[in-house]
């Protein structure tokens, strides 16, 4: 049994992650501002003697005794980290340098739960870990992908000046139950305007692809890289390799639902990537085979299901 911090634990992954470590009997602190995570999300588990809820922003220093830290207070949709850019930008770094530091003082394993947005717009396809990426670094995702970014460099010097344990995944589109109703993302808002009735916004010409992970793959992938020998530090692609267009996911959506939305054109927002496909040979390598195991369509269900249920008690 292990003592895991994890930061940004009430937001969609981090609750899943919660559960899963107390799940495996470990002893969990769940720290969160609860800039984009909710209560609910971990409400389940306050009772729980294993688990702390620690109300706290990354970006001030915190201490604890602790054997791991899964790093992954950031809010992740593209409209809650444009919200405050600086802050945005403040969270992934100064997160970051106090998570590393923490880790380094207590001798923790860390890990990052970095992004595929590291890739920027890529011009290699789908995405290797080798790919350094093609991010412009003066944009309005550049908070973001910047911020990333630099976390992967103070966690890899953090490795190499102070030999802290460090692991990296670059996680790729995740989907799944908990996701705010608000989250802004593309999977959350396809399938509550679909469930209301609305016009399904398309960004652009919705030619756009993306692969969409379904939660309980990422988890597994998450708890597998933690656990693998120290030597292995990554950066691992965590995702899954089918590819759709956002036409196809609306479609799917519109078909799953069996909603009478119809589909309207708005303009694509700046520096949105046209393609993104992880390459998860790595992850296969060295991950166990890890690959993901729910498809688009059963996730889809899923999530269809639990937004039914958020829609109904919010009336
Ligand atoms: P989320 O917004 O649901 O979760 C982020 C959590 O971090 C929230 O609970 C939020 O309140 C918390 N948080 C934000 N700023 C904080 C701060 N300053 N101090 C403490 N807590 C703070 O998003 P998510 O999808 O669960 O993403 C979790 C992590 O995974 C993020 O780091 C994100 O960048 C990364 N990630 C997610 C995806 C995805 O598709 N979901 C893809 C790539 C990377
Ligand atoms: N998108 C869309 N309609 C929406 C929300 C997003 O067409 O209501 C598009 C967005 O422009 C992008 C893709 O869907 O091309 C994925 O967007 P999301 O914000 O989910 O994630 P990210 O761009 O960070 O991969």
């Amino acid at each position: 049994m292990s003592r895991i911090l994890i930061t940004g634990g009430a937001g969609f992954i981090g609750s899943h992650l919660c559960d899963r470590l107390l799940k495996e009997g470990h002893e969990v602190i769940c720290m969160d501002n609860y800039f984009t995570g909710r209560r609910k999300n971990i409400e389940h588990n306050l009772h729980d003697t294993y688990f702390e809820f620690v109300r706290h922003d990354v970006i001030q220093p915190y201490m604890a005794e602790v054997d791991e830290i899964y790093n992954l207070a950031c809010p992740a949709s593209p409209v809650h980290y444009q919200y405050n850019p600086i802050k945005t930008v403040k969270t992934s770094v100064m997160g970051a340098i106090n998570m590393l530091g923490l880790a380094k003082r207590v001798k923790a394993k860390i890990l990052q739960a970095s992004t595929s947005e590291v890739y920027g717009d890529p011009s290699i396809h789908p995405q290797v870990e080798e790919y350094w990426g093609n991010v412009n670094p003066i944009g309005i995702r550049s908070c973001y992908d910047e911020g990333k970014r630099c976390a992967e460099t103070l966690f890899m010097d953090y490795h190499r000046q102070n030999e802290v344990k460090i692991k990296i995944i670059r996680i790729f589109n995740t989907y799944g139950p908990r996701m705010n109703p608000n989250d802004g993302r593309v999977v959350s808002n396809f399938i509550v305007q679909a469930l209301k009735g609305e016009d399904i916004t398309i960004f652009g010409d919705g030619t756009q692809t993306r692969s969409f992970q379904y939660i309980d793959d990422l988890v597994e992938g998450m708890v597998r890289m933690m656990n693998t020998p120290d030597h292995v530090i990554g950066p691992v692609n965590i995702g899954n390799p089918n590819e759709f267009t956002m036409l196809e996911l609306a479609t799917k959506v519109i078909d799953l639902v069996g909603s009478s939305s119809k589909l309207i054109f708005s303009d694509l927002p700046a520096d949105d990537p046209k393609q993104r496909q992880p390459d998860i040979r790595k992850a296969d390598k060295l991950l166990d085979h890890w690959r993901p195991k729910i498809q688009l369509e059963d996730g889809l269900k899923k999530t269809i299901q639990y937004f039914e249920n958020e829609l109904k008690s919010a009336k």
